[in-house]
């Protein structure tokens, strides 16, 4: 998920949870005050009202993050942000967590997506891994030294 969504949501959550506190803090003390018989009512009824808008919120960044995380992985996004939208209860969400494929690194030669465990591009057929000089072990084109003996990658 790129940085600029996730710093939207974070801010998004933040002002409902300030919209939330701030009216039930107002409820409270004019329920408190006895200025207005309606005062526990009216509390409820914020409180339900920003509930919901809570629930809603966690609706639409559900939707968001699958939005985004799903393209980022190369799956059918449209079914997936149906999925997440429609499955009540956010199962749909849970769904996606427990199928979705690992994520998508981009090839060096030709800048397309390939899947994270491919040694070599299904585009253009270039190496994504590297092999140790000295043991031949794979290894991630950013890793300095060999996982399997330690040797130096970039001597
Ligand atoms: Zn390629
Ligand atoms: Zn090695």
């Amino acid at each position: 998920m790129p940085k600029s969504t996730l710093r939207f949501l974070v801010i998004t959550y933040l002002f409902v949870a300030a919209v939330l506190g701030a009216s039930l803090g107002y409820a409270g003390a004019a329920g408190a005050l006895g200025r207005s018989m309606s005062g526990p009512f009216l509390a409820l009824f914020i409180f339900a009202v920003c509930f919901a808008l809570a629930l809603l919120w966690a609706w639409l960044g559900a939707i968001l993050y699958v939005f985004y995380d799903s393209r980022a992985r190369g799956m059918d996004v449209t079914l997936w942000v149906l999925v997440v939208a429609f499955v009540p209860y956010l199962i749909g969400f849970v769904i996606y967590f427990v199928t979705r494929k690992p994520l998508l690194q981009s090839c060096r030669a030709c800048g397309k997506d390939a899947p994270r465990e491919a040694v070599h591009c299904p585009h253009c057929g270039a190496p994504l891994k590297r092999t140790c000089p000295s043991c031949k072990a794979t290894a991630e084109p950013e890793f300095g030294f060999c996982a399997a003996c330690g040797a130096n990658l970039n001597p």
